[in-house]
């Protein structure tokens, strides 16, 4: 089977893992600090502080912009579940708004409509590694005095008019394993502003900041030294890699005509953390999935449920009905793409998409 994910550890990864381990300083040390630091340029901001996952970033995110009980957060309906469970950690409610169905995104032009004088904070999702319309969604941001807080866990080193992902507001990354860029488990949050970078330290670790004195309630959401050295080896693969996902993807996209292939507008740099596909016009994607994986091609379905559909969800924000995030969830098929296919690989996915 051809795998949808194959995260790559190479002989660096190994070393630098070992010399942490002989170092004797396991938790959070200097890894971690060169990590932030490598990280935050690679982003194009001024500061990046790791945490423990992509979940506990945004957690961490949200409470730095001081998001909490009564405040609503816009978000995407077409996500993974932790987007929206990291704003219901906060104890705020998520704003649904559909997205459009090219993209996979966040709709610009459904969100102006949804805010409220209760609406402090947009969380657009970068899905599958493909930036949202950031120029439009900074525009309703700066109308309505509202912070913009990336879930960019999927898009590391995605660009939108030459600017990276996390460079447009707070930025949220994940370091899990199948990601992009990935240190086993672990998170990123990137920003230029001192203050929130300074008050995510601050939670990220108990809120102390003189051993044994807090300064308020905080958490233990740190990354390790041990899972910095995988992420500092992973970051220098990054750029390649990137190239051969781009390689992969114009391939597929010239060679399948059975499906709807995903399209990318001009100025937005997609790094196809997944390759997605479309099964239109009412056809059975399960059957779809099932024959494709017969045919010895690994495929994932993100995601099967739109979020609002999720019981705990619905507790929160009721029945509400998003067409579009609807119809994606029944039709989408994302196949392997990762930097380790071979000519062969792609081959047999092209073929095996075309006799769908
Ligand atoms: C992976 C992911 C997360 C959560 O990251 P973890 O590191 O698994 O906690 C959040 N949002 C999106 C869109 C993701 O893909």
């Amino acid at each position: 089977m051809i795998p949808i994910s194959k995260p790559y550890i190479g002989e660096e990864e190994k070393q630098a893992v070992l010399a942490v381990l002989d170092s004797g300083m396991l938790a959070q040390g200097p890894r971690v600090a060169e990590f932030e630091e490598r990280f935050a340029a690679l982003c194009g901001v001024r500061q990046a502080v790791a945490t423990s996952s992509g979940t506990t970033a945004l957690h961490l995110a949200l409470l730095a912009h001081g998001i909490g009980p009564g405040d609503e957060v816009i978000t995407s309906p077409f996500t993974f579940i932790a987007s929206a469970n990291s704003i219901l950690f906060t104890g705020a409610t998520p704003v649904f708004v559909d997205v459009d169905e090219e993209t996979f995104n966040l709709n610009p032009a459904l969100v102006e409509a949804t805010v409220t004088p209760r609406t402090r904070a947009i969380m657009p999702v970068h899905l599958y590694g493909y930036i949202c319309d950031m120029d439009a969604l900074q525009a309703i941001a700066g109308r309505y005095n509202l912070a913009i807080i990336e879930d960019a866990c999927q898009a590391v080193g995605a660009t939108f008019q030459g600017l990276k992902a996390g460079s447009f507001g707070t930025g949220v990354f994940s370091l899990y394993a199948t990601k992009n860029v990935m240190s086993a488990e672990g998170g990123m949050i990137t920003t230029n502003d001192e203050a929130i970078a300074e008050q995510c330290r601050l939670l990220r670790s108990h809120g102390m900041k003189r051993r044994y004195y807090y300064e308020t309630l905080g958490y233990n959401f740190r990354l390790t030294d041990l899972q910095a050295a995988i992420g500092l080896a992973q970051l220098q693969r990054l750029e390649r890699f990137t190239e051969r996902r781009r390689a992969n993807a114009a391939y597929l996209t010239a060679n399948i005509h059975s499906v709807i292939t995903p399209r990318v507008k001009d100025s937005y740099g997609h790094v196809w953390h997944q390759y997605t596909v479309r099964v239109g016009g009412g056809r059975d994607r399960d059957a779809a999935v099932r024959r494709l994986n017969e045919a010895g091609i690994g495929t994932g379905v993100f995601y099967p449920v739109p979020v609002h559909q999720h019981d705990h969800i619905r507790q929160v924000v009721g029945d509400v009905r998003m067409p579009v995030a609807e119809r994606l969830a029944r039709e989408v098929i994302s196949l392997p793409v990762h930097p380790l296919l071979s000519q062969d690989d792609l081959e047999t996915i092209a073929a095996g998409v075309n006799r769908l």
